[in-house]
């Protein structure tokens, strides 16, 4: 976790590091409405009735967190951690999510680029009137 904050330092993002969670990979799904095939952690989720709590991290224990691949994906949502403890990421336009993405996957595949690991593809929400040429790296 400190060598994942230390390399989140670098580019001036400094966080409190929220909880973390393992929860079986079945349930993450379900939660992600089925989308079984690309979930790996979730952060922003609101369900009180599945004791989620908002601001905690949900990985999947299909994620092995003792390879780089599996700490890039902590590192990700440790990306969005900030985004919301900073107040960058208000999550009421589609834009708004895009960009919170985009920065949260240039710095995951920044850091697999630091270790010799291929890029990850972005999942990214698709918003109405927006291209990929319009929306910038946010810079802290
Ligand atoms: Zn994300």
């Amino acid at each position: 976790m400190n060598a994942l904050l230390a390399f989140l330092a670098q580019f001036g993002l400094s966080l409190q590091a929220p909880p973390i969670h393992v929860l079986p990979h079945e349930t993450l799904c379900r939660i992600m409405d089925n989308n079984c095939a690309h979930v790996a952690a979730v952060f922003l989720i609101d369900r009180p009735e599945l004791n989620l709590v908002r601001g905690h991290i949900y990985l999947s224990d299909r994620v092995d967190t003792r390879t780089i691949k599996g700490q890039s994906i902590i590192l990700h949502e440790l990306v969005h951690a900030y985004q919301v403890q900073s107040g960058y990421y208000k999550a009421e336009e589609c834009h708004d999510h895009l960009r919170a993405e985009n920065l949260a996957y240039t710095l995951q595949n920044a850091f697999l680029a630091k270790h010799g690991h291929k890029p990850v593809r972005a999942f990214l929400p698709e918003c109405p009137r927006i291209t990929a040429t319009k929306w910038t790296p946010y810079k802290p």
